[in-house]
């Protein structure tokens, strides 16, 4: 039976490994793996820079859109979606230093529309919804159909695609899993579930690419997740891939925290992650895990906003 100190400090090690792996990655995104080793050698050192000039430490989207997501959440988030989408305008509004087209085109359509859900479009099957998804992880716990439903909600704000669906779900239901302490063998059993209901996901032996599309991506940090044994080297291993690194960098620490624990995040990324981010996810950790304990009852916004059965939470083989 898991104690609570230690499912805290497994959430702690997931929502800090998420930052710090944005603030490593962010200062090689969009560079190939021979140029960030023509550099860096081995990236390994969160020093800032980067396309966005960042200061060291400093965090982008996906940590940024997991902290509006969180606090939506600890409002009135898991019950009416509104919540969640004012919370993602209030962030575009706040010029963030970075922002993905969809995320961008989405937040848009929400405020001139009032719409709660993208149209389906090919081109919406970035990264984007899956990488901000944490919040909903952690405060829906011990509930899966409070989780499929928030998660496809906050989702399809901005990004409403299977592959997108599929990814968001399957991240999402690992990082549980290891956040309940059942360790790496129950996180590869959900990634084996992806990759048997959607071939696309399919990551041994490695296909290389980095981009922000969510195939690559996913493939890219279950490379990494499965590969290394543990915090510091999964991360390295990630961000010097190139490509999205902030968000395979994100992705990979959160999985990462989740398993090895807050306590493996080495110090000197601590050090360097912005002080204010730390302290509004140590903030928001307690809080997020305590909400799982009010049992809440979907409201009538819920109730109306079509949820799409999804492969992965009722009929496995289904074909995406
Ligand atoms: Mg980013």
């Amino acid at each position: 039976m898991e104690t609570h100190f230690t499912l805290l400090q497994r959430t702690l090690g997931s929502y800090l490994g998420l930052a710090v792996g944005d603030a490593l990655g962010a200062t090689v995104e969009f560079m190939t793996a021979r140029e960030i080793a023509a550099i860096h050698k081995i990236h390994r050192n969160i020093i800032g820079g980067g396309w966005l000039r960042l200061k060291p430490g400093q965090v982008t989207d996906d940590t940024e859109l997991c902290l509006a997501l969180g606090k939506a959440l600890l409002r009135d988030g898991l019950n009416d979606t509104n919540v969640i989408a004012d919370a993602y305008v209030k962030w575009m509004h706040g010029c963030p230093v970075d922002i993905g087209n969809t995320c961008r085109r989405g937040i848009r359509r929400y405020m001139l529309q009032r719409t709660l859900q993208a149209d389906p479009t090919p081109d919406s099957a970035g990264n984007g919804a899956a990488m901000r998804n944490l919040p909903t992880v952690i405060a829906t716990l011990n509930n899966e159909s409070a989780y499929e439903r928030v998660s496809l909600a906050q989702a399809h704000i901005t990004h409403n695609h299977p592959l997108s669906d599929a990814a968001t779900l399957t991240l999402g239901r690992m990082t549980r899993r290891l956040l309940r302490g059942e360790g790496i063998s129950a996180a590869h059993a959900e990634a084996m579930i992806l990759v048997e209901c959607v071939p696309h996901f399919r990551f041994d032996p490695w296909p290389g690419m980095t981009s922000g599309y969510i195939v690559d991506t996913v493939q890219t940090v279950f490379d990494a997740f499965f590969n290394t044994d543990n915090f510091e080297e999964c991360l390295i291993r990630v961000v010097n891939r190139g490509g999205d690194t902030d968000t395979t960098g994100a992705i990979a620490g959160q999985l990462a925290g989740a398993l090895y624990g807050v306590s493996s995040i080495p110090e000197r990324w601590l050090r360097k992650l912005d002080s204010n981010v730390q302290d509004t996810i140590r903030g928001q950790c307690d809080r997020l895990l305590a909400l799982q304990n009010l049992d809440q009852e979907p409201s009538n916004v819920f109730a109306h906003s079509p949820v799409i059965p999804h492969p992965l939470s009722t009929a496995k083989t289904a074909a995406i």
